[in-house]
């Protein structure tokens, strides 16, 4: 079992993880004016309204990965909250250091995650 997390070591992945969401949200709004530019190309242009409503669908997919990866982040700061930060939501196990460093706002260990992929 691994020791039990120090205050300054939460403190350090608090910090990594609300940079994170601050990158995506930049992020996020970035993709949002160039969205609208989108809408006025096809509005300018209906010839290739076909080829525009691709990439919007396209920005709008990758939208939604930044938006799953902003939930996973408040529920990781939330369980640093409640103080069950680094445990899997899945089997209850201590996520290993290694993978909370590389995924500090993962829910899952990386048996539970390598099964899910698995199975899917
Ligand atoms: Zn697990």
């Amino acid at each position: 079992m691994t020791k039990k997390m120090t205050k300054k070591e939460k403190q350090e992945f608090r910090k990594m993880m609300l940079e994170r969401k601050e990158r995506i949200i930049r992020k996020l709004s970035e993709f949002i004016n160039e969205s609208k530019e989108v809408e006025t190309n096809v509005a300018q242009d209906v010839v290739d309204k076909a080829e525009s409503s691709y990439t919007k669908e396209f920005l709008l997919s990758l939208s939604d990965t930044e938006r799953d990866q902003l939930m996973l982040i408040d529920e990781a700061l939330r369980r640093l909250d409640k103080d069950d930060f680094g445990l899997c939501q899945l089997c209850s196990r201590e996520i290993s250091r290694k993978r909370l460093n590389a995924l500090p706002w993962t829910p899952t260990c990386i048996n539970c995650q390598e099964k899910a992929e698995k199975e899917s």
